[in-house]
């Protein structure tokens, strides 16, 4: 796999500078996203609210683990959508990590940045990839909901069989399900929903399908599949490099399954050219996978 190094000529260094300025966080850093030259070229980012610090600790995350310090920065929804609107962005990707320390688990920080962004750019769509809300998934939902994102996301992440040894005790593949559902049935507007799979953690191509199979069966909209890389050796170490091939056959099963969007591939990741997911989806007759690998 080749990315290209951040160029001169793209927006990248633009993109940089305003987000470093307005001092927020955004995943496509703290993941260390292989994309982040192309996408912040292309002049979108994916930001990521309520801090830096995550109160889980995923085998194949890199985002800080620990116990935050701060609480949620009330002014940050208002920062994230001055820098939003100054990237012309007409589709803004939202993510966070888990704050199992912070009583709503962060559903009104997102509540709130889907607010002032639409305030400030009122033809942009927004989309959120939100964590599980442990404990009190309804009443958050609601809440976020209630702000009305056009896409809800929540990454399934990996297959049933390994799904608590790479999330841990708290996280559930069931629960992830549950989640996904429950947002379409609390909207009372036509929300997507979306949901990612990492490959090369040790699952089979099977269970990918089977993964597949339940987003599917759970209603969700469009899939993200993608080649995981160990970010560091004190994460889950690579089990497999899968072909393109083989990202290619994911996609024919999830367009059989009638996802509205299959984005797969190695580079693919949950918030990868998001605005196109979106697009195919809403327009999907035969729009699938509207990027081929
Ligand atoms: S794929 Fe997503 S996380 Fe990675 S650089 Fe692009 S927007 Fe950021």
């Amino acid at each position: 796999m080749k990315v290209r190094a951040p160029s001169a000529d793209s927006r990248y260094f633009d993109v940089r500078k305003l987000i470093h300025g307005q001092r927020l966080h955004t995943i496509c850093e703290e993941a260390r996203c292989p994309n982040i030259a192309e996408c912040w070229g292309r002049g979108t980012a994916t930001f990521q609210i309520l801090g830096e610090t995550c109160t889980r600790a995923c085998r194949y995350c890199y985002v800080h683990s620990g116990r935050p310090e701060e609480p949620p920065d009330p002014l940050e929804p208002l920062r994230l959508a001055h820098a939003a609107a100054e990237m012309e962005l007409q589709h803004v990707v939202v993510t966070s990590v888990d704050r199992d320390d912070v009583p709503d688990r962060g559903a009104g920080h997102y509540a709130a940045t889907i607010r002032a962004i639409k305030a400030k750019l009122p033809e942009a769509t927004v989309e959120v990839l939100t964590p599980d809300f442990l404990g009190v998934e309804e009443e958050a939902l609601a809440t976020v909901l209630a702000a009305r994102p056009e896409v809800f996301n929540h990454n399934i992440e990996t297959v049933r069989r390994l799904h608590r040894r790479m999330r841990g005790a708290k996280g559930s593949y069931d629960g992830a399900l549950w989640l996904l559902a429950r947002a379409k049935q609390l909207a009372d507007y036509p929300v997507l929903t979306k949901s990612g799979v990492i490959v090369g953690l040790g699952e089979t191509n099977d269970e990918v399908v089977d993964t597949m199979r339940d987003l599917r069966a759970h209603g969700v909209d469009v899939v993200t599949i993608g080649q995981y890389l160990q970010p560091s050796a004190k994460h889950a170490p690579i089990d497999r490099w899968v072909h393109p091939d083989e990202f290619r056959w994911f996609r024919e099963e999830g367009d059989e399954l009638g996802f509205g969007s299959v984005f797969s591939g190695p580079l693919v990741r949950s918030s990868y050219r998001a605005d196109e997911q979106r697009h195919a989806a809403s327009n999907s007759t035969r729009t699938r996978g509207a990027v081929a690998y």
